[in-house]
């Protein structure tokens, strides 16, 4: 009799080509090399398919992004033999204290290294013991604090544009292996919460046993944690919790308003509707709009569905009409190569009018900003001499001459006054002195502020999700303020950052003050994260009014006037 082969998760395969970089990393070996197996790992982690069963079926795995022939024959062989030679050699080349890290592929094993000499320590779990204890937190700082937990513990979370693509490969797999007849991401992801800890999808088949075990074999091997008549939920090894409800095809619509909006939001709705799950399988509503007509509501969009006055809104008829990507004008945060960007300013304007863009706004690093290649003062003369000579020859786009400043820790800006009224505007930004109490930090952005030549505050909080909480700042203080001077604020919309949070973003428009949904492109190749900015920016409620860049350039220049 054959063995019963146990087949290899992704996840599992994942981690093994994660420890061979680590391994690597160690080992000065070419970074391109390195980064290639992490690239790997990420695509494979993220597959619904079984690698494993893809390799043994002697499938080419080269069709997917970032797996060439090197990679993949790595791949087969750790499928066939559970092991990659050359991560075996490392290994057994490997310190007791090097082996004992390499379990948690996400760890930086020099910086590691550096925690065991300095605490006299040599495993994980004196790692783990000196973490829980603060000790990491008092010797070595909190960025280095939260390295070391993220490595060490199994985290739920990701990223919502790390769920864009899960999702996908997920919604794939219910419609074509699982027997799935529709198929629908709701909850967090479909309101566009920045963080996913779970996501979860209304499905409609007439198997939902059959549906829930084909699951299990999702990405290799998926441990189920729970499973009812209606609903299944699962722990993806990508990270965050999977549950599947079922719905009855003839209530599609009130599934997914049941499934999609906030605890909060679905009690405010059932005080308008009565109790929603009393309402399924009348066969009432097949779509949303159907539910929301028979209430006297208007649509409400998932991104509103949180609980806070949108409920109370769609009775009265006021929701607001959310910005949508056909809105935007232009793009008002983006480097170039004259600081840390990678393409000159011709290449990033003949892609923004590929964008169909009006315009444009240049804002490299300020001179302060060393390590991202701050332009100098002359260096900034000769670049706005640029821009007014390439205006000259361009048609359909305009290119505003601006720059990324940065705020010193006294709140002053770091070009002299004379440079920065020579600009169309400015964006503002915190890189420095992160630790600065919050009384402090709203100080020295209200002392910016009150120079007549800030325009858009950058980042307003430096977070950087999942990795640093980003400074504390009362952004009312700085709202108001803001108000009165005439200064906006940005959503950057770096998927790692959305900073300003929906939170802050309504806080400004409360207030009646346009913000900006900037890019921050560092390349021709990032101007699609537009996308997650405007995510965000729905989520705040915020109309086309209430977008600076959704502004035609007219009205945009007298804006900027103070
Ligand atoms: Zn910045
Ligand atoms: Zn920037």
């Amino acid at each position: 009799m054959p063995n019963d082969i146990q087949i290899l998760t992704n996840a599992e395969i994942a981690d093994r080509l994660s420890t061979l970089a680590q391994l690597l990393s160690m080992e000065k070996a070419n970074p391109y090399k390195i980064r290639a197996y992490r690239r790997a790992a990420n695509t494979i982690r993220g597959l619904g398919e079984s690698v494993d069963e893809l390799v043994r079926s002697g499938e080419d795995i080269t069709a997917y992004p970032g797996i060439g022939e090197a990679i993949s024959g790595a791949i087969r062989e750790i499928v066939l033999t559970g092991t990659l030679a050359s991560l075996e050699k490392l290994r057994s080349n490997a310190s007791p204290e090097l082996l004992s890290i390499s379990a948690y592929p996400r760890l930086d094993p020099k910086r590691v290294l550096r925690i065991f000499k300095k605490l006299e320590i040599s495993s994980a779990e004196a790692l783990h013991q000196a973490l829980e204890s603060g000790v990491i937190e008092q010797k070595f700082g909190s960025r280095m604090a939260q390295h070391v937990r993220q490595g060490l513990v199994q985290t739920n979370a990701i990223l919502l544009y790390h769920a864009h693509d899960l999702v996908l490969s997920i919604e794939a797999y219910l419609l074509k292996r699982a027997g799935a007849k529709r198929a629908e991401a709701v909850g967090d992801y479909r309101r566009r919460v920045e963080v996913i800890e779970e996501l979860s999808f209304v499905v409609e088949t007439d198997d939902f046993a059959k549906l829930t075990s084909q699951m299990e074999r999702y990405g290799g091997r998926t441990s189920i944690i729970e499973s009812t008549r209606e609903s299944a939920g699962f722990v993806l090894l990508s990270g965050p919790l999977l549950i599947i409800n079922l719905s009855v095809g003839k209530d599609w619509g009130l599934s997914l308003i049941r499934h999609t909006g906030s605890k909060a939001h679905l009690k405010k709705l059932a005080a308008v509707s009565g109790n929603l799950t009393s309402l399924e399988t009348k066969g009432s509503f097949d779509t949303e709009q159907s539910f929301y007509d028979s209430f006297g509501l208007g649509f409400i969009e998932p991104e509103l569905r949180e609980g806070l006055d949108e409920v109370h809104q769609a009775r009265r008829g006021t929701l607001p009409v959310l910005m949508t990507r056909k809105d935007i004008q232009g793009d008002l945060h983006m480097h170039t190569e004259a600081s840390d960007g990678s393409n000159s300013i011709e290449q990033m304007a003949a892609t923004a009018q590929g964008e169909g863009y009006e315009y444009i706004g240049i804002s490299d690093h300020s001179q302060s900003l060393k390590i991202a290649g701050g332009v100098s003062e002359e260096k900034l003369w000769s670049q706005i001499r640029k821009i007014d000579q390439l205006n000259e020859h361009l048609e359909g786009i305009r290119i505003l001459k601006s720059a990324e400043v940065d705020i010193l820790a006294d709140g002053t800006l770091d070009y002299s006054d004379e440079l920065l009224r020579e600009l169309d505007y400015t964006v503002c930004s915190i890189h420095s002195r992160f630790a600065f109490g919050k009384e402090q930090q709203t100080e020295r952005i209200l002392r910016a502020m009150d120079n007549r030549c800030f325009t858009i505050l950058g980042h307003a909080t430096g977070r950087l999700l999942l990795k640093r909480p980003g400074y504390e700042i009362d952004m009312e203080r700085i709202a108001v303020h803001a108000k009165q001077t005439g200064c906006f604020f940005e959503i950057n919309s770096s998927p790692d950052r959305l900073d300003l949070s929906a939170e802050n973003a309504r806080v400004a428009a409360a207030l009646g003050i346009l913000t900006a949904i900037s890019t921050d492109a560092h390349s021709i190749h990032e101007f699609g994260t537009i996308r997650y900015g405007i995510e965000q920016a729905r989520r705040a409620g915020l109309e086309r009014t209430s977008v600076l860049n959704c502004q035609p350039l007219e009205t945009l220049t007298k804006l900027f006037k103070r």
